[in-house]
């Protein structure tokens, strides 16, 4: 069986590039959704937005962080089914990597050991890794800062079975107008619906990996997508930074999966503006 070997100092390389550009430049279509949001007019709000902008050219210009909250490390691999990591261990590239980038750039290390003891683990690993084992002999990496604040105000649920979308539109508007200003508004929405208890969520993380206003392919999960962001945009009243004014919601994307006849899984991972991702093809 034909094998592709790559090797793991091409790997740790390519995941310090990711952390390094993710870390102080926002994907192309957040920058521009943020710079064609509407304020509000005038107001706090406004006022709120235009500091967001002057933080994205300040960050890319000076190679400062965008947040102080630089983050917990999140990867997302598809890995070919024929690749083969030569040298040491996926796992141990993408957490070196972190370790090396977060120190090297002087990032906020945000991981503690456990909930309970709360000891800075001063590496900001372990990393979090999804898999993906896909056909072909690429090995794509995206990476993820993501911020305490949106993941703290996501939220999932096991609707009835007979929601429908007006549950959907409600548990999102829920989640959202309880999260209020603490996620930090205006956010991207990641609806992860279907699977299971534990699959939903994912869902919803890698639903935040898809570029802003690329719709899901699916007519009637694109139209729930479109449907969502308009729905909390008029009912929730939160906001830029919560202050009642302009845009609350940026972008939704949707992720689905089947699932049980008895089971209706939903999952809302909430991203702040300051969505922080990139990814690569090796
Ligand atoms: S929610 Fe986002 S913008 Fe707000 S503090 Fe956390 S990382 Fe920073």
């Amino acid at each position: 069986m034909f094998c592709r070997s790559i090797g793991y100092q091409t790997v740790l390389r390519a995941a310090e590039d990711l952390i390094q550009k993710a870390s102080f430049r926002l994907p192309e279509g957040v920058e521009k959704a943020l710079r064609s949001a509407d304020s509000g007019g005038d107001g706090p709000g406004r006022d709120s937005l235009e500091m967001i902008q002057r933080n994205m050219d300040v960050s890319a210009r000076e190679k400062v962080p965008l947040c102080q909250d630089t983050g917990l490390a999140f990867f997302y691999i598809r890995l070919g089914g024929s690749v083969v990591i030569e040298g040491g261990s996926l796992e141990g590239a993408l957490n070196e990597a972190a370790a090396s980038q977060y120190a090297s750039l002087f990032l906020r290390k945000s991981v503690v050991k456990s909930p309970l003891r709360r000891i800075n683990t001063g590496t900001n690993t372990p990393v979090i890794i999804h898999y993906e084992i896909v056909e072909g002999d690429e090995l794509e990496i995206n990476f993820m800062a993501k911020g305490g604040g949106s993941e703290n105000k996501s939220r999932m649920s096991m609707l009835n079975t007979d929601a429908g979308e007006e549950g959907v539109l409600q548990f999102v508007l829920d989640t959202v107008t309880e999260a209020g200003p603490d996620p930090c508004p205006p956010l991207f929405l990641g609806i992860g619906m279907g699977g299971s208890f534990d699959h939903a969520p994912w869902l919803a993380k890698k639903a935040l990996f898809r570029p802003v206003r690329q719709r899901h392919p699916d007519p009637l999960m694109a139209a729930l997508e479109e449907k969502i962001t308009s729905h909390v945009n008029t009912l929730s009243g939160v906001g830029i930074q919560g202050f009642g004014r302009g845009v609350t919601v940026l972008d939704t994307f949707i992720e689905t999966a089947p699932c049980h006849i008895a089971s209706f899984p939903l999952a809302v991972n909430i991203n702040c503006h300051s969505a922080r991702y990139a990814q690569v093809v090796l």
